[in-house]
């Protein structure tokens, strides 16, 4: 879906350098294409198996995408009532949305329990208790899940790494089982699944399995004390590649889960993000200078940590594609933006022939890029398009200073 065509790199049918003289830089470029392909493939590889497809809407929240994966009859993975917001905004299907998160505040639970939706991810105690409260309030009732926390080890950065003890996230397993015991005698809850999630950019495939493993254990002992199970949310993480990591194909994924089930019958819900749209989304950025200290070589451009974070956040590698080839010699060269922070770095020692004035792409930005952007040294976020075939949606107009400040007023003298 990002190819060269003729020397240019094209997204789908459009070429970038007329993207970037049309729209400005730096610019995130999602193929819608390549959504709906990795989305079609993921639904897939699951076949027959009951199987249902919840987004994770913080990996890109662009209400365009969210749109898209709508049309395609994904539901959502939210972890906050913006999300919410953002998926009904988009003509997202509420009652096919999960909710996860450690901290659900008080009018997030109302709001969701408004919205009918499929399912609380539950990660403590205290929100059962809390959610039980805001629904008989409501005089409704609510659909639980229990994130468990399985207590294993994804292999993977430790900031996304969420399924180990140590991680704030979920109920441990012993906690698990009397948390359902209680939430089977709750009027306002009812219970219909159990759900993990144990990280993200997961390139091994037996810690899914172990977590699993590791569920179904409670739900073998918890149903045969009467308490019974409509899914199993196996969470989200699926890699993809980024630079030359081995990547698990969707069949075999969807293969290790289905043995995991063993035969139960029990829905399965994904919650993927990166894999659904990492691959389907590029930033492109212009180079503003090149200079060298002492030998050293440096591609200053128009991007940076706020438009792209993960770098500077996990020193996560990102491929740097030049739009135009140039003839000539590369050379190693750190790609770093404007900011005032040493961790201000695209990519580190690539090959690279590039002037001031050439456009660059950072390949695989389409999960966790302009959703974890912010506008730190008062720079605007970049714009975000969409393209379809021959076609370029602007689906996020480049911010303005005045956007900036509009919320900030000057204090009375
Ligand atoms: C972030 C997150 C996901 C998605 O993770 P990916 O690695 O992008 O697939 C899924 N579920 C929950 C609860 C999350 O927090």
């Amino acid at each position: 879906m990002f190819e060269y065509r003729q020397g240019v790199l094209h997204a789908e049918a459009v070429s970038l350098e007329a993207i970037a003289d049309a729209h400005g830089t730096p610019t995130y470029v999602y193929s819608r294409a390549r959504i709906e392909e990795r989305y079609r493939a993921l639904h897939e590889a699951f076949g027959d198996t009951p199987h249902g497809i919840r987004y994770a809407v913080k990996a890109n929240s662009n209400l365009a995408v969210l749109h898209v994966l709508g049309q395609l009859g994904s539901g959502f993975d939210i972890v906050s009532c913006g999300e919410l917001e953002r998926v009904i905004a988009a003509g997202g299907d509420s009652t096919k949305v999960v909710f996860s998160g450690v901290g659900k505040r008080d009018d997030e639970l109302r709001l969701a329990l408004t919205h009918d939706i499929e399912c609380f991810n539950i990660e403590s105690p205290a929100e059962l208790d809390r959610l039980n409260a805001i629904a008989e309030e409501l005089k409704t009732t609510a659909r639980v899940a229990l994130r468990v926390n399985p207590d294993v080890d994804p292999r993977t950065h430790p900031y996304i790494s969420t399924g180990l003890r140590d991680n704030k996230f979920g109920i441990d397993v012993p906690t698990a089982l009397s948390t359902y015991r209680r939430a089977a005698e709750l009027p306002r809850v009812g219970i219909v699944g159990i759900g993990c999630h144990i990280g993200s950019q997961l390139t091994e495939l037996a810690p899914f399995a172990e977590a699993i493993d590791a569920l179904m254990r409670l739900v073998d002992q918890l149903t045969a004390e009467g308490i019974t199970f409509e899914h199993v949310d196996v969470g989200g993480g699926l890699a993809i590649r980024y630079r030359d990591e081995k990547v698990p194909e969707l069949n075999e994924y969807a293969e290790v889960i289905r043995r995991a089930l063993d035969g139960r019958k029990l829905k399965v819900l994904l919650e993927p993000g990166r894999a659904l749209v990492g691959e389907a989304g590029v930033l492109v950025t212009r180079v503003i200078y090149t200079k060298d200290n002492l030998g050293k070589h440096f591609v200053v451009v128009d991007a940076a940590m706020n438009d792209l974070l993960r770098p500077a956040l996990y020193d996560a590698w990102h491929d740097v594609l030049p739009v135009r080839r140039r003839p000539g010699n590369a050379v190693s060269c750190d790609v770093v933006g404007p900011v005032c922070e040493s961790a201000d770095f695209l990519a580190k020692g690539r090959k690279l022939n590039v002037r001031a004035g050439d456009l660059i792409a950072i390949a695989n930005a389409g999960a966790y890029g302009f959703g974890m952007s912010s506008n730190y040294n008062s720079r605007n976020r970049p714009a975000e398009l969409m393209i379809d075939a021959d076609e370029c949606f602007e689906v996020r107009r480049r911010e303005t200073l005045a956007d900036q400040l509009a919320l900030e007023s000057l204090p009375p003298t």
